[in-house]
């Protein structure tokens, strides 16, 4: 809770720390894109679809009313605000709800709405008369098992004869005890047990089996085999779904030990471009220096919301002192925080609204060497959905000045120098 201005309210200012930890906990990342996420992304690719029986004619809807869901449901979808399918579920959905059930791999990049149309799928096929577990889902983590949990708690919001039991760890049951629960979501140890040792549930009985997040599953020492060993005693005729933000090798060879015969729904990530962002450098000596640079800016420019990069925490911390001390409304971000509270302070913050981004400090990879994904990706933030973007690199050395030329030289993009003492040239 920062003291803001009337006039600073529109400007406010996130703060991060270098996010290279990022890419080794996917698990972290994943969780943390369901937390921030409202709405699904827009794609404009296209969706390839490969069908197990190509001369079958390929179904996609544009309605949810197309897919003659139960009442129940349609209502639950519509309660949580969605108007039509996602592009994923156009295709996906059609094909997890036909008769017989087929099998399916989908691959697209987090929030493009594949979660959703498991539960549509998981919820759709249960018969809530029967008291036990008819669909079972494993997730890599407890907590990316939760967010799933909640929303097929969202979605059977008005189908409450359906349960729901979570196999993870923690949840302590006695052996021999039958889950009633229509609906297991878990992680893989932990439903292994409860089928394997404790046979708390009848795998045999299993009707839709979800795999979800498959890259961070395999991404996990012994979730591969684990998975392998769960889906082995499901019965011949159980629909098997798998699905993935990402398709490496590794990923599409264990999909295609787990789901047999598959049809196959691709979409390709959005590329990130740096076509609509004007990127400038300007040439400081020390930090306080850069902080006056930015200042300069911030009082030439109307800037609604800048994200800054800093290397470290201490000079994060420091620069977001100093700007709160010139009235500026700032978030901190940084690599200790636990993922909620990344969470909370990225949902203060309209990322959708980020207008400029600065490096207060150039990326860099743990070895001090440039870092061509994280500028994209820093900068990517700004100009996004064909909006013109805006981002500033502050250099204050030769070295940096050099990885800068680096950045030019791989984008093949003009990084134009700007004179903090006569900004006329960027509005
Ligand atoms: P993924 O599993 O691919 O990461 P989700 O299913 O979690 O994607 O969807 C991402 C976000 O979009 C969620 O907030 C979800 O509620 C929302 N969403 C999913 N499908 C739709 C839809 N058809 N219309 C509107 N919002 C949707």
């Amino acid at each position: 809770a920062l003291a803001v201005d009337e006039q600073e309210s529109t400007t406010k200012t996130m703060m991060a720390t270098n996010p290279t930890k990022r890419k080794k906990d996917r698990a972290t990342q994943s969780l943390l894109n369901k937390l921030i996420r409202s709405n699904v992304v827009n794609n404009t690719n296209q969706v390839e679809v490969l069908q197990r029986d190509p001369n079958s004619p390929l179904y996609s809807v544009k309605t949810f009313e197309e897919l003659r869901l139960k009442p129940q449901l349609l209502k639950g979808v519509y309660e949580m605000g969605f108007n039509r399918p996602s592009k994923i579920q156009e295709n996906a959905l059609p094909m997890m709800l036909a008769e017989p059930p087929q099998n399916l791999i989908a691959q697209s990049q987090s929030g493009t709405g594949k979660t959703a149309a498991f539960v549509l799928a998981m919820l759709s096929h249960v018969d809530p008369s029967l008291k036990w577990p008819q669909c079972l889902c494993i997730s890599p983590t407890y907590e990316l098992a939760l967010q799933t949990g909640k929303v097929i708690e969202q979605m059977g919001k008005f189908y409450p004869e359906v349960k729901l039991a979570y196999a993870v760890r923690g949840h302590k049951m006695e052996r021999g005890v039958k889950i009633k629960e229509q609906i297991v979501i878990g992680t893989p140890g932990t439903v292994l047990d409860w089928c394997v040792k404790l046979k708390l549930i009848d795998p045999k009985k299993i009707k839709v089996f979800v795999l979800d997040e498959a890259d961070v599953m395999i991404a996990t020492q012994g979730h591969q085999d684990q998975s392998i060993r769960i889906q082995r005693m499901l019965p011949k005729g159980c629909q098997m779904l798998l699905f993935s933000a990402t398709f490496e090798d590794s990923v599409w060879k264990f999909a295609e030990r787990v789901v047999p015969d598959p049809n196959i729904i691709k979409l390709k990530r959005e590329e990130e471009t740096l076509d609509t962002i004007k990127q400038y450098y300007v040439l400081c000596n020390s930090k306080e220096d850069k902080f006056n640079a930015l200042c300069n800016i911030y009082g030439a420019i109307t800037i609604a919301q800048a994200m800054i990069f800093c290397h470290t925490r201490k000079t994060a911390n420091w620069l977001a002192g100093q700007l709160s001390k010139e009235g500026h409304q700032v978030a901190l971000l940084s690599g200790e925080m636990v993922v909620e509270q990344r969470a909370a302070v990225i949902e203060r913050i309209d990322v959708e609204q980020v207008s400029v981004v600065i490096n207060f400090d150039l990326p860099l990879d743990k070895d001090g060497n440039p870092d061509n994904e994280t500028y994209l990706h820093r900068i990517g933030r700004t100009g996004r959905f064909g909006k013109r973007g805006l981002a500033i690199n502050m250099v204050d050395s030769q070295r940096s000045m050099e990885i800068l030329k680096t950045y030019e030289r791989h984008f093949n993009k003009k990084i134009g120098r700007l004179d903090t003492d006569d900004l006329d040239e960027i509005e």
